[in-house]
């Protein structure tokens, strides 16, 4: 039977999104309008669900947006002038490129072309650069994401084995610093790991991203474990993470649900990134925080 408590996403998201539409007034009074700017590079439905929800998002906080959504086969150029003109567009004061992003693109050529002041979600190298160096000027959305959800459920990270399945560079690699930078001691594992199912057995942390539906069952963790699934894969019949709960379930003291969990907190802290990267460019001061 089922016993793990559930980490919920939504009370915390809605909490967040009050301190965000704060700041939006502050910045406003100071005559500073935010406007996001988003580009994505596919022509997958589950995509560009996800791209409707960012600006939806936004459209509901009054936040102007402008999207550039390219097929898969835009060249690499065109990619890359897409986000410069974007960035140097003086209307625009956020930028969010959608990753990953095709193999014919290079990922590195895109992240130099955000400029780091427009940058919401610490791509630029300059800004990862500054959050390895423990003086962030934004934080990753998803990692930020995961650390709210943890301490609004009064989760401990401190002290934990957390292992971290995935190096993606926007939220595997950001997520094993932030447990890194949390105290916690950290393994990640990836698609080359040699026997992953002994390395998740020895967390009382698992946070996966792997993109991988039913990746994580009951016999790869431990009784007593914290689970943190970040993913979000759409099959048939709905979204599914990579864990596959009823089993993980019967083990976990903990779980976040897909959906439900993590991905309200990310559009949160979306909409927090836009705001303040607009205020701070504005030099408006931040009363909330
Ligand atoms: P990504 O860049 O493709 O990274 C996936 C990582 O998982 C890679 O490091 C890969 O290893 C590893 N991996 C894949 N299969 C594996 C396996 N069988 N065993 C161990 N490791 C495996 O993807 P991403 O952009 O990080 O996204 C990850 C997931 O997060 C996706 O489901 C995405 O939809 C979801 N997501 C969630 C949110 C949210 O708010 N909840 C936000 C954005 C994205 P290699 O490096 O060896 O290839």
């Amino acid at each position: 039977m089922a016993a793990s408590r559930c980490l919920a996403g939504d009370g915390p998201a809605d909490a967040l999104r009050g301190v965000a539409l704060d700041r939006l007034d502050d910045c406003r009074s100071a005559g500073a309008d935010p406007e996001l700017a988003t580009v994505l590079v596919s022509d997958d439905p589950a995509d560009r669900t996800f791209m409707d929800r960012k600006h939806d998002l936004c459209a509901e906080a009054g936040i102007d947006t402008r999207r550039i959504d390219l097929p898969p086969d835009a060249t690499a150029e065109r990619v890359y002038r897409t986000v410069a003109d974007l960035g140097a567009d003086p209307s625009v004061t956020a930028l969010f490129v959608q990753v990953p992003l095709p193999e014919h693109v290079d990922e590195l050529e895109v992240r130099r072309r955000i400029p780091p002041e427009k940058d919401v979600d610490c791509f630029h190298p300059a800004n990862v650069g500054r959050l390895v160096a423990g003086d962030p000027r934004v934080r990753p959305v998803t990692s930020r994401a995961v650390e709210r959800l943890l301490d609004a459920h009064d989760v401990r990270i401190a002290g934990r084995d957390a292992v971290v399945v995935g190096r993606g560079t926007a939220i595997g690699v950001p997520l094993a610093q932030l447990c890194c930078r949390r105290d916690a001691t950290v393994t990640v594992c990836h698609s080359r790991t040699r026997d992953l199912g002994a390395k998740t057995r020895a967390a009382d942390l698992l946070v996966t991203a792997a993109g991988t539906p039913g990746l994580i069952d009951g016999s790869m963790v431990s009784g007593g474990v914290v689970v943190v699934d970040v993913s979000v894969n759409r099959v048939s019949g709905g979204v599914v993470g990579d864990v596959d709960a009823a089993s993980v379930d019967e083990k976990a003291a903990a779980r976040t649900p897909v959906p439900g969990g993590v991905g309200p907190l990310t559009m949160a802290c979306l909409l927090d990134n836009v705001v303040a990267v607009t205020a701070d460019a504005a030099g408006v001061d931040d009363q909330s925080r």
